[in-house]
């Protein structure tokens, strides 16, 4: 799938830079033309992928958190959410429902929200080296076109 548009952002797992990721996500998402609910479901997903980096990745220290914002033909947006934390032992169990590892604040929602709102959520991650959650979502087109 050939990329027409990209832009790259990195930043340390400091929470302000969360509502950044967010507010950056659908600020490039906006020249697709989506509906108010797309980009409401594009914001949540990459609210939760930012969260987990910074909350999970850095338990004790601040790291970096790559967040990559691609526009692929056919109207696809793909976004990646990177870090090089402490990675996860066990993806399959991380990504089911209700299954959290952090303080009673956590709901263990997260990777299911993920799903729920974008068409793609592919996770690799090795522990000591890090997590890289892959997110797609097509946007398509409206009367009038883009
Ligand atoms: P919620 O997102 O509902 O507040 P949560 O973050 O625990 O709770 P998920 O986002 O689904 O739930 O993540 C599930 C678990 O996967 C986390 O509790 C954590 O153990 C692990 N995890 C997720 N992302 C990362 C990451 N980037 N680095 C290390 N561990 C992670
Ligand atoms: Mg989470």
């Amino acid at each position: 799938m050939k990329v027409e548009n990209y832009a790259a952002l990195e930043f340390p797992s400091r929470s302000a830079n969360e509502g950044f990721a967010r507010a950056a996500a659908a600020c490039f998402a906006a020249q697709l033309d989506p509906t108010l609910e797309e980009i409401n479901d594009i914001k949540t997903a990459v609210s939760e992928a930012v969260t987990n980096a910074i909350v999970h990745a850095y338990p004790d220290r601040l790291g970096k958190v790559a967040l990559k914002l691609r526009l692929k033909e056919g109207g696809i947006l793909e976004i990646l959410v990177r870090d090089w934390g402490v990675g996860i032992a066990d993806v399959e169990q991380a990504r089911t429902p209700l299954f959290t590892t952090g303080s009673e604040e956590r709901s263990g929602m997260g990777f299911t929200i993920m799903e729920s709102f974008m068409d793609v959520v592919k996770v690799r991650s090795t522990p000591g080296k890090g997590t890289q959650v892959t997110m797609r979502k097509r946007i398509s087109p409206r009367m009038g076109g883009r």
